[in-house]
């Protein structure tokens, strides 16, 4: 079975013809802004096997320096991906369908962390990014 996604009002969907990779949450200031969460949570995904399935029409980017942006439902705004020159290359956890095989292995910018927010015991954190 292929990994679905969705955004919260379903008009934009995707596939992902691979595996997850290398899932990370940073809860870094800038994070939680662009995640409007505590923090981000996403996977890696080769580029090549990401495929919009319905829905292109409604993205928005949001483009920063260096080509590295993000992609939203301008209907719902829901976060769904970040791209790097246009490419997909990582997707947002929150809006991946089912059960993926795969799990947060990382969380980084700990030490930048909303002062809200508890971390739970047990996972594997680092203050700055990952060594
Ligand atoms: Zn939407
Ligand atoms: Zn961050």
């Amino acid at each position: 079975m292929p990994i679905t996604g969705e955004c919260f009002c379903g008009d934009i969907k995707y596939q992902v013809n691979g595996k997850l990779r290398d899932a990370k949450s940073c809860h870094c200031s800038r994070c939680r802004k662009a995640f409007n969460a505590q923090a981000s949570a996403s996977a890696f995904v080769e580029p090549d096997e990401f495929v919009w399935l319905s829905g292109e029409s409604q993205l928005t980017s949001f483009v920063g320096k260096h080509g590295y942006g993000l992609q939203f439902c301008k209907k719902c705004g829901s976060t769904l991906c970040t791209i790097h020159n246009g490419k997909v290359f990582q997707v947002t956890l929150g809006c991946v369908n089912g059960s993926p095989d795969i799990k947060i292995g990382q969380h980084i910018f700990v030490g930048s962390k909303a002062p809200w927010e508890i971390i739970p015991k047990g996972v594997i954190q680092f203050k700055e990014g990952p060594k």
